[in-house]
């Protein structure tokens, strides 16, 4: 039997939303943009999906564009902030932004914008002195992701929304790992661009919004037929958006149950204390969601522990989305001060509200065991590298 604990890189559909599809693929095959009944019936559930998306992030469902995902929500949203702001020529991204942020952002800087990046602490926190200090009349946007993909720690961009706007500039942020783990209120955050990904929350992959406050008109990145109010042309999606709907409902309906989540995830990180020294909790002194956790295990590289946990049907990643054995170690560890070696020597569970107590305690176990074993060998002058043959 596997055990799935990396649901911050995708999640199973629930069977309530794959049963919403397969309805909308069966009877709701109409173009939502026709006029007769059958198109009607498609655009009239379409919207009863983006009401429901919107009552779970705090939006009004005017300002809901769906997307193919957390992607091109992100994608979107810096070009539209920057066409919003033409006269300015700064970016300032949190060091911990997702890849689809920085290297969107990467990508203006090679058409002349300067991106300034914002450190974190040891915990993951950003510093909020150095946003301050780069925050001036040059900034066109702020990107500050609402909770980290990797360590789960949570940046709260709602407490900078006054200040990007005194200064002038938009605030943009990457709701994608938050929305369905906890509550959250984009519009009482103040913000003005938010992306959100359905595949995150037990829906389906391939589909996502864009949250864009106040009627902004803004340069749509797809044209064509003018679908979604002209933000986003092309055919809606409409199974995957019905998909979203419902897993959005769901989410909302389950939020209270995340608390027995972070009660699983409390466990797993106490039970592998308790077996094992030399384990840490990146981002542990930070507020973090409640389904994810980030474990240094020191003297044990990542990408052994996580084959060996895989040959025993034990899913978990490393949360950074590198070719195994090739890429530059995590981004977000290293904005946190660990080095290339410590970088390589942590696991992320993710959990979700789909996993069991008896899975946390088999993981336990398990995990306890691999690590102590590839510690053994190590100590015995078999390195654990030897095992997958990386020579780095
Ligand atoms: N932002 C964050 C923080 C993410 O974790 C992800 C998914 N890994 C994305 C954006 C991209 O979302 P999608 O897969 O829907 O394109």
């Amino acid at each position: 039997m596997a055990i799935y604990l990396d649901n911050n890189a995708t999640t199973k559909p629930s069977p309530e939303v794959c049963e919403a599809m397969l309805q909308a693929l069966r009877s709701h095959f109409g173009n939502p943009s026709s006029s007769y009944a059958l198109g009607r019936r498609a655009a009239g559930a379409m919207e009863q999906a983006r009401d429901q998306v919107a009552s779970l992030v705090g939006a009004t469902a005017g300002s809901l564009v769906f997307t193919s995902g957390g992607t091109e929500s992100n994608s979107t949203a810096l070009s539209a902030g920057l066409a919003l702001r033409p006269e300015r020529r700064k970016i300032l991204v949190s060091a911990v932004e997702h890849a689809s942020v920085l290297d969107a952002a990467e990508a203006w800087a090679e058409r002349g914008w300067v991106v300034v990046p914002v450190g974190v602490d040891g915990a993951g926190r950003l510093r909020t002195e150095a946003l301050e200090e780069a925050l001036d009349e040059e900034t066109a946007l702020v990107c500050i992701m609402a909770a980290n993909n990797e360590t789960g720690v949570r940046l709260d961009p709602g407490d900078w929304a006054e200040r990007v706007h005194a200064a002038g500039a938009l605030l943009h942020v990457d709701a994608t790992q938050m929305a369905g783990k906890v509550p959250m209120h984009v519009r009482e955050w103040g913000v003005d661009f938010a992306a959100f990904s359905a595949h995150k929350l037990h829906g389906p992959k391939g589909i996502g919004s864009l949250y864009i406050a106040n009627n902004k008109v803004i340069t749509p990145m797809i044209r064509g037929g003018g679908q979604e109010g002209g933000w986003r042309s092309g055919t809606p999606n409409v199974p995957g958006i019905l998909g979203f709907g419902v897993a959005a409902a769901q989410a909302e309906a389950a939020l209270g149950a995340m608390e027995q989540v972070a009660a699983m995830r409390d466990q797993l990180e106490a039970g592998l204390h308790e077996k094992l020294a030399g384990v840490t909790v990146q981002g542990g002194d930070a507020p973090r969601l409640p389904n994810t956790s980030s474990l240094r295990f020191e003297g044990v590289e990542a990408e052994t522990l996580l084959a060996l946990m895989d040959l025993e049907g034990l899913y978990a990643s490393t949360g950074s989305a590198c070719a195994a054995g090739a890429a530059e170690p995590s981004h977000v560890l290293r904005a946190m001060g660990l080095d290339r070696r410590a970088a390589r020597e942590v696991v992320r569970f993710s959990l979700s509200r789909y996993t069991r107590r008896e899975e946390i305690e088999t993981v336990i176990d398990r995990v306890a065991s691999l690590v102590a074993s590839l510690r053994g060998r190590s100590k015995a002058g078999m390195s654990p590298r030897a095992i997958t043959g990386d020579q780095r």
